[in-house]
């Protein structure tokens, strides 16, 4: 008896963005999942190959089509390379959902899409972190005991004669290193804006796309855009590019029509202009740097992050050979697939243990826990900081 056909509407919409990919392959190389362990159907042609096969009924919605989605870490690099254009990151995104519709949530994605929207979970979440991450080394756990704090923080009076900042902190600013949060913060009120985080926010929904939790992501959506709706703020800024690029590319499409979109900005967008401005102090420091996915090919911000470290007095930059090389920590995989995000992270840790820096220095709250695992596993201790706790380090008693 013949079978009935499976009607697919989240993958059919993107059938002719499919059909563009001519199977050349040139995205192969550049696909950290694929690099690893040469996988064809962890490189972005093979996940092509079976979104096209699932979308034609010749392949079911299994198991193993949700693992080979759930190995991509989102990092654009595919994209970046396509020569067809191919728009592969939607179409993972898309086929997420697709599962997720046909499969179900599952008991791990239904836990995890509650405790992302409930503030107490995520408290306890942040020291569970390095459990679920399965981290070995205490870069996640530096704040213990002080998660949460920076929820509602104001900034000192007599600051905000420019306007005011609303700080986005993003769940790891929030649970998991607000020493980072606060760095920000920091720095953002010797720009002369007075600066609030505000009470209420949410994580920004990455995560549970992620997951391919689409309904999830438009809840958290519709609330914190509430939330930044209701401030009276002039800028919104986040230190998480993650958070930035979910606002900027996900959030029209999450929200419903008409609704107020709040422009999220990545701080190096903001820092690039305003550096200049900050008194600071030499560093004598030397050190390298990592690109974060969605700064640089996400957001296009690596030169902006580069002019902010040239800013800096004292510092000596020193380039690994592939600064813009995935981590390994994005999408779903450094919890589903431990073994392949590690082996990622190696080579980023060999590629800046090459350069003989004492510190390496990037843009994102999630490469930072990623590099620093990865450095701890290789056995160096070398720091790991975001942009913002250098330049914090340089403002100390500049001013
Ligand atoms: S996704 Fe683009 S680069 Fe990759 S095989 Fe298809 S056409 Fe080639
Ligand atoms: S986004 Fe990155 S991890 Fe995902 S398929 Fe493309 S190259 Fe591979």
């Amino acid at each position: 008896m013949k079978k009935d056909r499976i009607s697919r509407p989240l993958l059919e919409q993107y059938r002719s963005e499919l059909s563009r990919c001519v199977k050349c392959g040139s995205c192969r190389t550049l696909c950290p999942s694929f690099r690893l362990d040469r996988e064809e159907s962890r490189s972005p042609r093979g996940r092509m190959a079976l979104i096209a096969a699932v979308l034609d009924n010749r392949l079911p919605v299994s198991a193993a089509f949700e693992d080979r989605l759930e190995t991509c870490t989102h990092c654009l690099a595919c994209e970046f390379s396509c020569p067809s254009g191919v728009p592969v990151t939607k179409l993972i995104q898309a086929a997420r959902e697709q599962a997720v519709q046909e499969l179900g949530s599952g008991l791990i994605r239904s836990v995890l899409a509650r405790v992302l929207r409930n503030d107490q979970s995520m408290r306890l979440g942040g020291w569970l972190a390095p459990l679920a991450l399965h981290y070995r080394s205490g870069t996640v756990n530096v704040s213990r005991g002080k998660a949460g704090l920076l929820s509602g923080a104001k900034s000192a009076s007599g600051q905000g004669k420019r306007g005011t900042i609303a700080f986005f902190p993003g769940c790891a600013s929030s649970y998991i290193q607000p020493e980072l949060g606060r760095a920000a913060v920091a720095v953002l009120i010797r720009t002369g804006y007075e600066v609030i985080v505000p009470e209420g926010l949410q994580c920004c929904g990455r995560p549970l796309l992620s997951l391919g939790d689409r309904h999830a992501a438009s809840a958290v959506a519709e609330h914190n855009s509430r939330v930044l709706a209701a401030l009276e703020a002039d800028r919104i800024i986040t230190a998480c590019p993650s958070c930035a690029l979910t606002f900027e590319c996900e959030y029209p499409r999450l929200l419903p029509p008409g609704t107020a979109m709040p422009a999220l900005v990545d701080i190096h967008a903001f820092l690039e202009r305003e550096i200049a401005g900050l008194t600071l102090r030499p560093l004598a420091r030397t050190v390298t740097w990592h690109d974060p996915c969605h700064l640089g090919r996400g957001l296009g911000l690596a030169a902006a992050a580069r002019n902010i470290l040239r800013a800096l007095p004292g510092l000596t930059l020193i380039e690994t050979k592939n600064p813009d090389r995935c981590c390994g920590f994005g999408g779903v995989m450094r919890v589903t697939h431990p073994e392949i995000s590690d082996g990622i992270a190696r080579e980023k840790a060999e590629s800046i243990l090459a350069t003989g820096a004492a510190a390496v220095v990037t843009g994102c709250p999630s490469c930072r826990m990623q590099i620093a695992e990865g450095l701890h596993r290789a056995g160096s201790d070398s720091e790991v900081l975001h942009t913002v706790q250098l330049i914090e380090e340089a403002l100390d008693s500049a001013e």
